[in-house]
């Protein structure tokens, strides 16, 4: 089967052609500026390896699903010969609420819980929701399926979820715990228990995806138990351009002192802060670690921060599952940033996690990257969430 994933955001749109029978990416690319002047497509045939650039309005996301069913279909550079090829499509949805703890194939009911996530997400879910019935329209016969970011999550017991605020703002809002990146969290704890050749039922895993968002999930038999990302995003470790946990009170503190209004402090403390606030000069951890190594204190401080705030956070996963058999690293900063990991897991000795400082040299590789006779292995998984849709997909839609 030949399944399309659609990643839409409020201007931006990207896709993957996957033919799930040898379990491989045929065509990718990108929708930008859709709605914008200036709107374009750039496209990947995988298979002869040649890229297109397409500049053509998109006055919405209706205009762009078209214009990737044009790029597939192309003669020169698509890579089927017709839609009717495409057997399933699987979206990417940032939140399913309380409604949704696994992947579903869309229907009427399916569209009113997702409308009804819309105030707990109002910038991912309306894109995504705008993108969904964008294809319905294009393809009215094909099965779409959502696959959210906090699916995998809503396996965590309420003590864990549940805020200490008084019980009815829970009732009146769903005012809890989420989780976020729950695609990746779901993949690479899979991936790694295959890599060490054991059912992930019998598994403590925690898996850190670390980008320029980041979250830390503790899964234990294959399900999550705890994540550090909260009721939104913004929550848990130290991140590119967001704070993370801090005492609430700094919010109050400085909507009072700096005067500012809650789009100024959301602002500040979601595009601001993280460790491009402290370095005051990148969120890039390439541009951190090249100005540290030049003295700039400011970097060097937002790296410490950043790879302490995400030692505390595995030293927590690990108390709550009674222990860990596996960590794992993915995503732009976990899979590349080598300095990162090291010192993330210095001082992990007693939990069984020490690594070997030249496997740890690896860039984007599946590795395991463990020292000799570690009781807890450390492995490097790049993430796949754009894969783990289409198996979701596939899976739903072959049980039908
Ligand atoms: P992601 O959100 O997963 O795409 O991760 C993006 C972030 O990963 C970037 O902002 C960088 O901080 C980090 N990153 C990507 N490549 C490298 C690298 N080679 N070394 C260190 N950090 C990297």
């Amino acid at each position: 089967m030949k399944v399309l994933v659609i990643n839409a955001g409020s201007s931006s749109l990207k896709y993957q052609l996957f033919d799930m029978d040898n379990v491989m990416v045929l065509a990718k690319g990108l929708c930008e500026r859709i709605g914008i002047d200036g709107s374009n497509l750039q496209h990947k045939n995988l298979v002869k390896n040649i890229s297109e650039k397409i500049e053509k309005p998109m006055k919405d996301h209706s205009d762009a699903i078209k214009m990737v069913i044009d790029a597939l279909t192309d003669k020169e550079y698509g890579v089927i010969k017709d839609m009717s090829e495409i057997g399933a499509v699987g979206h990417r949805v940032v939140h399913g609420g309380e409604y949704f703890a696994d992947s579903y194939i869309i229907d009427g009911k399916v569209k009113e819980a997702l409308e009804r996530c819309v105030p707990l997400a109002p910038l991912h879910n309306p894109p995504n929701i705008t993108g969904i019935e964008a294809c319905e329209k294009l393809m009215p016969n094909v099965p779409q399926v959502a696959v959210f970011d906090t699916a995998f999550h809503q396996t965590m017991p309420p003590k864990a979820y549940m805020y200490a605020i008084p019980y009815e703002l829970y009732e009146k809002y769903k005012i809890r715990k989420y989780g976020f990146h729950g695609t990746s969290h779901k993949y690479v704890a899979n991936e790694a228990a295959k890599m060490l050749g054991k059912p992930i039922e019998e598994l403590k895993i925690i898996t850190c995806h670390l980008g320029n968002g980041s979250s830390i999930t503790a899964v234990k038999n294959g399900k999550c138990v705890d994540t550090s990302m909260g009721f939104t995003p913004l929550d848990g470790v130290v991140m590119g351009t967001r704070a993370g946990s801090l005492d609430p009170a700094v919010v109050t503190f400085l909507m009072k002192n700096e005067h500012l209004d809650v789009v100024g402090v959301d602002n500040l403390l979601n595009k601001k802060s993280g460790v491009f606030g402290v370095s005051g000069i990148s969120s890039d951890f390439r541009d951190l670690t090249a100005a540290a190594k030049d003295g700039n204190q400011h970097a060097k401080l937002a790296l410490d921060m950043f790879t302490y705030s995400v030692k505390k956070r595995i030293g927590s996963a690990a108390a709550v599952m009674g222990g860990v058999d596996a960590v794992v690293f993915t995503a732009g900063i976990g899979e590349n940033d080598a300095a990162a990991r090291a010192a993330i897991v210095e001082d992990l000795e007693f939990l069984g996690i020490s690594i070997d400082a030249e496997k740890n040299k690896v860039r984007g590789e599946k590795t395991d990257i463990s020292a000799d006779g570690a009781k807890t292995r450390t492995l490097v998984i790049p993430t796949n969430e754009e894969l783990m849709i289409a198996l979701d997909t596939v899976r739903l839609v072959e049980n039908k």
